[in-house]
């Protein structure tokens, strides 16, 4: 006997009836999969000859006078890119990891505070060397899950907020209790999203502009990795946003009631 998936989703229905609705759903389950098992695979496979290619691309980078030999500048856009297709690598796998990876793995009570305590400390290395950042944080407050994936919705939002606003925006970062509920907020003074991309913006190389996001560094992965790590959290994506002032992308996270 092969096992198979089955969906089951319950409506109400009129006053006291219940709509069972079930649905086999093996065939589609397996195909995620096998999509999920090569996107990880392949990229696993890209990784090593990336990091060959990138070991010479230095080597040949940093051979003394190298910088009056004609091969210098096509030489560095080479390392320019080479490290954006790692970027995407990373973040490919990061994203298959958080699908499957973590399924086995039990959660633990995670320190947010201390996380973004410590991407308050490095928040200039994100880029935002110029940015003015604020940091309100509710240090008692723990949520259930997975540590490394938090760390990473977390960076990708603030990076996020770092890349689409100009030197010299606010940042506002918050993390609080409202309603049984733990919130996490992302507030920047940038270029804003136009409603019409807003449902489309956590597909995977989904961008409002690509020139814009790849100048700046961009994967396109990043709010794919968003949502997922919400999914694994129960969690939910807010987004509000005003063209030409600012966004504010907010994760809300159910709290037990124990
Ligand atoms: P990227 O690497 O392109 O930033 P993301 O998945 O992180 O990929 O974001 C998808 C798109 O959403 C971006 O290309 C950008 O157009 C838009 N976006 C994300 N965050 C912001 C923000 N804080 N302000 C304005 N636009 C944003």
């Amino acid at each position: 006997h092969q096992s198979r998936t089955f969906e089951v989703r319950i409506f109400s229905y009129f006053e006291d009836h219940k709509l069972v609705v079930v649905r086999d759903i093996t065939e589609l389950y397996q195909l995620a999969q096998i999509r999920r098992d090569f996107i990880a695979n392949a990229s696993h496979e890209l990784r090593t000859p990336l990091t060959v290619l990138r070991g010479y691309l230095e080597v040949m980078l940093d051979t003394p006078g190298s910088h009056q030999n004609a091969w210098q500048v096509p030489l560095q856009h080479m390392e320019t890119q080479a490290h954006r297709m790692q970027a995407i690598i990373e973040d490919l796998l990061a994203l298959s990891t958080i699908e499957s990876g973590s399924i086995n793995r039990s959660k633990s009570v995670v320190s947010v505070a201390s996380l973004l305590h410590q991407i308050e400390k490095d928040a200039q290395r994100l880029g935002g060397v110029n940015h003015k950042f604020s940091f309100e944080i509710d240090d008692h407050l723990t949520l259930e899950g997975y540590e490394e994936s938090l760390k990473s919705l977390f960076m990708n939002l603030v990076s996020n907020a770092v890349r689409y606003s100009p030197e010299g925006g606010d940042i506002k970062v918050r993390w609080f209790k409202h309603n049984q509920q733990a919130v996490f907020e992302v507030i920047d003074e940038g270029i804003g999203i136009a409603q019409e991309h807003i449902p489309r913006l956590t597909e995977r190389f989904y961008r409002v502009d690509a020139d814009r996001s790849r100048g700046t560094g961009g994967t396109g992965l990043g709010l794919a990795i968003v949502k997922h790590v919400l999914e694994r959290h129960n969690g939910q994506l807010q987004i509000d946003s005003v063209v030409g002032k600012g966004s504010c992308f907010r994760c809300v996270f159910p709290l037990s009631s124990k």
